[in-house]
């Protein structure tokens, strides 16, 4: 699975594909990107990684992109 945060309003979402994009309640559409392979819920072979701007907790394979964080700039993931 891959996880995808909205850029604009921080919503995380578990998914194999992109989510659909309607109705951010920042505004608009969602801005979808992907964060990593991973999950939402710590799983055998995933790492923890908590972004220390927006507080954004998952469970990437490899570290996570970090592009766009909702609270500015670039997301700082730190490994748990
Ligand atoms: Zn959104
Ligand atoms: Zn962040």
């Amino acid at each position: 699975m891959a996880v995808y945060m909205c850029s604009k309003c921080g919503t995380l979402v578990e998914n194999p594909s992109p989510p659909i994009s309607g109705g951010c309640p920042a505004g608009g559409n969602h801005l979808w990107v992907k964060l990593c392979e991973g999950s939402l819920v710590f799983k055998e072979g995933l790492k923890p990684y908590q972004c220390r701007k927006c507080g954004a907790l998952i469970y990437c394979s490899k570290p996570p992109v970090s592009s766009k964080c909702p609270a500015g700039g670039n997301h700082l993931w730190m490994r748990l």
